[in-house]
């Protein structure tokens, strides 16, 4: 069975955190889709377009990622398109009572899709994109924030 897992996020922007785990879990897969969640109630600060092209740049030369997007459970999204992971990032013992309670969830309601968790390298650990939009609507520099292959406009 090919190993298909997919990393759900907001992507608001990318980063150089999301790029690391990326790249460092795709030795790990076959593939992994990168599934740009968009949920109503939350008002993303770039458009769905914009996050979507500054990811296909940054993974331009990497045949096994692919990007998506998805309205409504992550697990019934898995199902629709055959992956059987669910990749995210561990910053923080928040982000780890947040991962940990989702994850026992959807084990529950799909057995068959595990989660699996990537611990940051400690110099981006971090970045999030809160921070980077902040930088960015108050006109500072993003660079050191972000992909190397990708430009955000201030
Ligand atoms: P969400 O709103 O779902 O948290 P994000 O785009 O903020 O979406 O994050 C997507 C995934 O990337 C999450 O699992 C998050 O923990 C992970 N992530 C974000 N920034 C980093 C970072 N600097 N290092 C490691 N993982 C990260």
């Amino acid at each position: 069975m090919k190993r298909i897992a997919i990393f759900p996020g907001s992507f608001d922007p990318i980063t150089k955190g999301h790029e690391n785990i990326l790249l460092r879990a795709l030795p790990l897969f076959d593939e992994v889709i990168i599934a740009i969640g968009i949920n109503s109630s939350k008002q993303s600060y770039f458009t769905l377009e914009q996050r979507e092209n500054w990811i296909k740049q940054v993974f331009a030369n990497e045949p096994k990622v692919r990007v998506e997007t998805y309205t409504g459970l992550t697990i019934n999204f898995c199902k629709k398109v055959g992956a059987n992971y669910i990749l995210r990032g561990l910053r923080t013992s928040t982000d780890f009572e947040f991962e940990n309670l989702i994850a026992q969830n959807n084990k529950v309601m799909a057995p068959e899709i595990e989660s699996v968790f990537m611990i940051p390298v400690s110099e981006l650990s971090a970045i999030n994109s809160t921070v980077v939009r902040d930088i960015i609507r108050n006109g500072g520099d993003p660079t050191p924030f972000i992909p190397a292959s990708i430009k955000i406009e201030k």
